[in-house]
């Protein structure tokens, strides 16, 4: 979404463009599969109210029509119990922590949402902060378990400043684009096109150097070199420093690339003509779960469109050496299934009718206490090179509106570069 939204931008002030792009479909981690005569997205995708440049890049692309909104509903399930954690009364009737913890809790993420700036909680970690406003109980039971779904062992050391982000940004409601972001990438993919933009798939870039007045660019397999003015690399920061060629960087800037660590996500995407209940959004504060979310897609958009089928994520964020980026496909999926039938009794395995499992290695950086000072510079020591990519961004989290700022700002250093 970053280099196709920079790609967008170069073009619209006249330049010309070339996007390489490994896999042979362009959108990267927002991209769809197809599925029961549609596509979905690979993992679940929706947008906050709050996040206005993403909109607005559909709306430039006119598909304003297929913008869906519906209101967020959640639960946790924690102690064998599924709670509904949608709305404030929710929270007041949630058992598992005292009446007067449940209080302090609304009270801390209403003056979250509202403060505006994050400077003095980003040298604090949101452990804590959150200890320290919530009480021990309310964060042991909702706030560490979250950390520790998202940062694994990392979990004690993410910033506030983070944590204040996610808070601030999340809307009542959310949009989902119908037909899916497909919809969105293909029709990028057009105007690209038509405005004689060049998209080479399945291209893997495996060389970046230099030169005067540019920048060439290897191709794995193949020997020719691809000379350009300007190159924006838009793959995560370790990906870029295995490209470099030679040793031209100074080497601080080289150990930035590799500081912010990343884990990845392993998301089993499944259908089935049964739905699991009235919650989109369903966290899972069970250590022994092998998933932290679990996702009814069809409760933000109608079963219909997926010809009566219930589509499910269950996701998770994990580090690369996690038995689930090394065991199969099958085992995998058993183990995530069966663990859902904890959660819903009434879920039938037989009844599952289709199952994906999607892994991507740089799915969330991990947002430690003093983050904001290790993000490398988008303008890198290479000259003509830019580099921009989600974990460059604090105290925002990966998303796709962070993805469209990142475009339209590092197409406009790139133009900008002499
Ligand atoms: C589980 C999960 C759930 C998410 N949910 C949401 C959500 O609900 N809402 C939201 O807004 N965002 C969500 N996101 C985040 C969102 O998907 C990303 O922030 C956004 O897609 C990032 O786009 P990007 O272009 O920066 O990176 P990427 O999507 O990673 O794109 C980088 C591209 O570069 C290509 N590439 C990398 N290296 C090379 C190379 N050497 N040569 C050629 N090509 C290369 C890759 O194949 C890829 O296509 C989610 C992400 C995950 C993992």
């Amino acid at each position: 979404m970053t280099g196709l939204t920079a790609a967008l931008e170069c073009i619209s002030k006249g330049h010309t463009v070339e996007i390489f792009e490994e896999s042979d479909h362009i959108g990267g981690l927002a991209s769809a599969f197809p599925t029961h005569g549609t596509y979905l997205e690979k993992t679940y995708h929706h947008i906050y109210e709050t996040e206005h440049e993403v909109l607005s890049l559909f709306s430039s692309l006119n598909l304003n029509e297929r913008v869906v909104w519906r209101r967020l509903t959640t639960g946790i399930f924690i102690g064998g119990v599924l709670y509904p954690f949608t709305s404030p009364l929710d929270l007041l009737r949630f058992t598992p922590i005292s009446f007067l913890s449940r209080v302090r809790m609304g009270l801390a993420v209403l003056f979250l949402r509202n403060k505006k700036s994050w400077r003095n909680l980003s040298s604090i970690s949101a452990q804590k902060w959150m200890r320290r406003w919530v009480g021990n109980k309310a964060y042991q039971v909702v706030w560490e378990p979250l950390l520790r779904g998202m940062f694994h062992e990392h979990y004690s050391q993410i910033s506030m400043a983070w944590l204040w982000n996610r808070l601030r940004t999340r809307s009542d409601r959310v949009a989902y684009v119908q037909g899916s972001l497909q919809v969105v990438f293909e029709t990028l993919q057009k105007f690209l096109e038509d405005h004689r933009a060049i998209i080479h798939l399945n291209t893997l870039i495996d060389g970046i150097s230099s030169y005067d007045s540019g920048a060439h660019l290897s191709i794995r397999g193949r020997s020719e070199r691809f000379s350009f003015d300007r190159v924006l690399c838009t793959s995560p920061s370790p990906v870029f420093a295995g490209m470099i060629e030679g040793n031209p960087l100074p080497s601080g800037y080289v150990s930035s690339l590799s500081r912010p660590r990343n884990l990845g996500a392993v998301c089993l995407a499944f259908s089935s003509p049964q739905s699991l209940g009235p919650f989109y959004w369903t966290s899972i504060q069970d250590a022994e779960s092998p998933f932290v979310v679990c996702i009814q897609h069809t409760n933000l958009v109608s079963s219909s469109f997926y010809g009566g089928e219930h589509m499910y994520y269950l996701n998770t964020y994990v580090p690369w050496d996690d038995w689930r980026f090394s065991q199969d496909e099958a085992q995998i999926t058993e183990k995530y299934l069966s663990y859902l039938a904890k959660i819903f009794p009434a879920f039938e395995r037989g009844k599952v009718s289709e199952t994906h499992l999607f892994r991507a290695r740089f799915a969330q950086h991990i947002a430690e206490i003093g983050y904001e000072k290790i993000i490398p510079q988008h303008k890198t020591p290479l000259p003509h090179v830019h580099l921009a990519n989600f974990s460059q961004l604090f105290p925002e989290d990966r998303s796709m509106n962070c993805a469209v700022i990142e475009g339209m700002e590092a197409a406009r250093m790139i133009m900008n570069d002499q």
